[in-house]
């Protein structure tokens, strides 16, 4: 479903991205950890194409992102053809970027109705639905501010499930939360990860990583240092750097 063939990206004379390879299958949940500044947002952000990669391939769901091949050569990919990748893909970021002056379920049903033009009635449905499924059918009329940063991130998380993506990235989706709110948004990327959602998490939630997650990334300055099953990331690192990291984190 996704694959990152040497992605390298730099900003300026800075290199933050040397050679990424990973490959994360249908169905399947790869944490990516490792310390602040190694590019682990950059490399999410490489996957949708809000960043540009300088060498390398990614493909999700079996296309290019961001470049066309035709007849043996490249294209850069037009607005359109963006868009409808970047359909493919739903992200959930620390901050959770509701729309202040719309409602829990307004927010949910914006994106079905005014880019994928469907009928409100139908999206309004689903909109409950997907309300229900974070815990929140009940407060689908409260507007953000008056929703505790957990209901808001699940709110955020209903709101990208709502465009029906293939592949689900989380960048530090629980970081910015009061620790008490930080487990009913896991549970809620916990169901989705059983549901047979395709998701890569970039978190600092150990536990999640030990018991949801399929594959487990480490990445320092850059590199992948390790890649593995949880069992072998987590009893058996074989870098010092891996090591080091998990010993801070626990
Ligand atoms: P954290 O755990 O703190 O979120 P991270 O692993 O997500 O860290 P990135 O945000 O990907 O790290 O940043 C990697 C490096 O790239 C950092 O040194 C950062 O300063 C640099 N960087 C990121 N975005 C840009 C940008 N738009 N322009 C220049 N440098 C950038
Ligand atoms: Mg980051």
């Amino acid at each position: 479903m996704l694959r990152a063939l040497n992605v390298h990206k730099s900003f300026g004379e800075h290199e933050i991205l040397k050679g990424i390879t990973l490959e994360v299958n249908k169905g399947e949940v790869l944490c990516l950890l490792g310390p602040s500044g190694s590019g682990k947002s950059t490399f999410l952000r490489c996957i949708n194409h809000l960043e540009r990669i300088n060498a390398g391939r990614i493909y999700v769901g079996g296309e290019l992102v961001g470049i066309n091949e035709r007849n043996g050569r490249l294209y850069e990919q037009n607005e359109n053809e963006l868009c409808r990748m970047r359909m493919k893909i739903g992200m959930v970021f620390q901050s959770f970027n509701l729309f202040p002056h719309m409602t829990a379920l307004e927010n949910v049903m914006e994106g079905p109705v005014t880019v994928l033009k469907k009928d409100p009635e139908e999206v309004r449905a689903r909109a409950y639905e997907l309300l229900e499924k974070v815990g929140l059918r009940d407060w689908a009329d409260r507007f953000p501010k008056q929703l505790s940063g957990g209901q808001q991130q699940r709110v955020a998380i209903a709101r990208s499930l709502a465009m029906e993506p293939e592949l689900m990235l989380f960048d530090e989706p629980t970081s910015a939360l009061d620790p008490e709110l930080v487990g009913d948004v896991l549970k809620v990327m916990r169901d989705l990860a059983e549901s047979g959602m395709t998701m890569v998490v970039v978190t600092h939630e150990m536990e999640f990583a030990k018991n949801v997650a399929h594959k487990v990334v480490f990445m320092d300055e850059g590199n992948v240092l390790e890649q593995g099953t949880p069992i072998d990331i987590f009893e058996s690192p074989r870098h010092e750097r891996t090591k080091a990291f998990l010993g801070s984190i626990d």
